[in-house]
């Protein structure tokens, strides 16, 4: 048996032996007395009785040998600005940060929403909430309004912290108004707003609501807050993620399993130590931000970049001069990014010595073999693929080359990571399917591994229904995932086994789409799928009927409504959630008993065959949408 192999049986079979071990790579103030309670599955309660900090293990910890040491590195091509702290400097302004809340009256276990661009205040109000205790629930910057005020209503926050406006290719992005109207539009209002004022764009205050950041930052300079020691088993944070409701789930993640399952990652995956520079590209109101912006690289001591801006400004080779600059020893990005970079000059890699750079970590979406091969060959560098999910929080395919090193194979994220009891089922019968090269659903037996989601905020039985009920006869947690794995070992992802998308890396739902077309006064029905891109992985393309055409008498009325409802989902969701295409049809494909033929549709966007249409109720559907293809 190889040494990985030992390693990810120990993991499963001596489950809390593993798990103890592992624990000592994060300061507790009290142990834990119990490594696992899984007496109530599926959930899981790791390191009961523990209690400790995630702000100290990222930042106090820290202050005994690397107090002097780079931190936090905030880079923007947005604003040209590059701003530096020191572990010692994170310290002072992340109690700043949470004296400010506290006399906004945050207390443990209260939600803080951030809404915010990639600045080191967000970092602050991250770090700052984890200090008190409270629960940190970050919306990506590029939702609009609609999406904001359902992730306001549901997370209940009594504080909002955001800015004035983010910027996008040198394009300024007011979030103030979007912040407004979501929480008119919100049934819960918070009672304050913390506002980073960055001079772009002009805010209108709320009296006795809205805060300035710059000014309660002047009266709060000095501030000394110690840390709230929680129990292990304490929110930490919640995330949203979109499902096949039109309703996304809030991912609730806990502290002490978090921290220890980050700190192992940062060890036997990223190989990332004290003392260098982890640069992730991705942004903190996603999950790989959240655990490999923020927490991942600071508990392991590293500094680690906040980059604002295009990988493309002001030309392609922004991220290597970055590489270089700050001595970046682990670079974690995503097949689009990369995607993106091929079809720029390839002098602009070549330019900038990268000889800190040990790897270069890509997840998010399926990783192309010649998009890998691509970057490997031009970087000289091992590029390793690795799948998780916003649920997991960190990886649950990689390859642990902290444990041994092993070959990456372009196509596969690799073997299951230790912790993840990863099992390939058939998803009719439940069965397990354990030959080479049988695809099944990728699912994982409970309990999940430390850092794993505990619940969907506020709704237990959606947890159980939505993740530990799909398999038939099983209680084992779905990644909607299929899967193979071949005859080494190494899986391979072949798409989602339900109706959410993946754009740019960014997962997004295809009922949350619909839903936001629909609110059009003009639309009828829709249909969205995703459909295959070059660059992008998937697209959304949209299929529309229409309530009352006697207005639409020719093409132009049509491309007319098109961009009208674009501006629709645009407002509601943001440029995210804006499909490529919405084509127009008078009636959509559906089974007998009204269920819309999405992979049909899918298939023949395409180019694929439609598979079997025998339960199909009108045979002239799919013709509309062959000729709306064609328009
Ligand atoms: P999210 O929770 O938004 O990160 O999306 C998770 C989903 O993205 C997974 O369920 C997969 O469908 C897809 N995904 C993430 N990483 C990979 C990867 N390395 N290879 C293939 N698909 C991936």
């Amino acid at each position: 048996m190889s040494a990985y192999a030992d390693f990810h049986r120990r993991s499963i079979e001596h489950r809390d032996e593993f798990w103890a071990e592992q624990s000592g790579l994060v300061d507790w103030h009290t142990p834990p007395t119990q490594v696992c309670d899984y007496s109530n599955p599926p959930f899981a309660r790791w390191f009961v009785g523990g209690k400790t900090n995630l702000c100290h293990n990222a930042v106090d910890r820290h202050l005994n040998q690397r107090a002097d040491q780079v931190a936090l590195i905030a880079v923007s091509t947005e604003t040209d600005t590059e701003r530096t702290y020191t572990f010692a400097q994170l310290h002072a302004e992340v109690q700043v940060m949470a004296s400010v809340f506290a006399a906004l009256g945050v207390k443990q276990g209260d939600r803080v929403l951030i809404y915010m661009p990639m600045v080191a205040e967000a970092a602050f109000a991250m770090l700052a909430c984890a200090r008190l205790g409270a629960i940190h629930c970050v919306v990506f910057g590029g939702f609009a309004s609609g999406a904001l005020a359902s992730r306001i209503e549901d997370a209940e926050p009594c504080l909002i912290v955001s800015a004035d406006a983010g910027s996008r290719a040198g394009k300024v992005i007011p979030y103030k108004p979007l912040l407004d109207e979501a929480i008119a539009q919100s049934k819960h209002k918070p009672t304050a707003v913390l506002l980073v004022d960055r001079a772009l764009s002009a805010m209108n205050l709320a009296a006795g609501r809205d805060h300035l950041w710059a000014q309660m930052r002047q009266q709060h300079l000095g501030a000394s807050i110690p840390c709230t020691w929680v129990d292990a088993t304490h929110p930490s944070y919640t995330l949203y993620t979109s499902g096949t409701t039109g309703k996304p789930k809030g991912v609730q993640r806990d502290t002490g399993g978090y921290a220890v399952a980050l700190a192992a990652s940062m060890k036997y995956i990223y190989g990332g130590k004290a003392g260098e520079t982890y640069f992730s590209t991705s942004d903190i109101g996603w999950v790989v931000g959240h655990s490999y912006i923020i927490y991942g690289p600071l508990i392991a001591g590293m500094a680690t970049i906040v980059y604002e801006g295009l990988p493309t400004r002001p030309d392609a080779g922004v991220w290597w001069s970055l590489v270089e600059k700050y001595q970046v020893t682990v670079m974690f990005s995503a097949p689009t990014a990369v995607r993106v970079l091929k079809k720029q000059d390839p002098a602009l890699l070549s330019k900038y010595n990268l000889s800190s750079l040990r790897a270069l970590f890509l997840a998010g979406e399926p990783l192309d073999e010649p998009t890998a091969q691509w970057i490997s060959e031009s970087l000289g560098k091992p590029i390793i693929d690795n799948y998780w999910q916003t649920e997991t929080g960190w990886p649950i395919l990689s390859l642990c080359n902290g444990v041994e090193t092993a070959k990456s194979k372009f196509g596969s994220p690799g073997k299951p990571v230790y912790g993840y009891n990863v099992k390939l089922l058939d998803d009719q019968t439940g069965a397990e399917l354990t030959g080479p090269n049988q695809k099944g659903v990728v699912a994982i037996e409970g309990p999940l591994p430390p850092g794993c989601l505990q619940t969907v905020w506020r709704d237990d039985a959606r947890f159980v229904n939505t993740y530990w009920s799909s398999v038939p006869n099983k209680l084992v947690y779905s990644t909607f995932d299929w899967g193979i794995r071949d005859e080494d070992g190494y899986f391979f992802i072949l798409g989602r086994t339900d109706d959410v998308i993946n754009v740019a890396g960014h997962r997004l739902g295809t009922r949350e789409i619909e839903e936001s077309i629909a609110s059009h006064p003009n639309i009828a029905e829709v249909a969205v799928v995703g459909v295959a891109d070059d660059l992008k992985g998937q697209v959304a393309v949209a299929f529309a009927v229409v309530k009352d055409a006697s207005g639409l008498a020719d093409a132009a009325a049509y491309l007319k409504l098109e961009a009208e409802v674009m501006k629709v989902v645009d407002q509601s969701l943001g440029a995210l959630g804006r499909p490529a295409r919405i084509r127009f049809v008078s009636i959509l494909p559906k089974t007998r008993s009204g269920k819309t033929l999405r992979r049909a549709i899918q298939a023949l966007c395409e180019g694929r065959d439609p598979g079997d249409l025998t339960t199909m109720d009108d045979p002239l559907a799919l013709q509309q949408i062959k000729d709306a293809l064609v328009k």
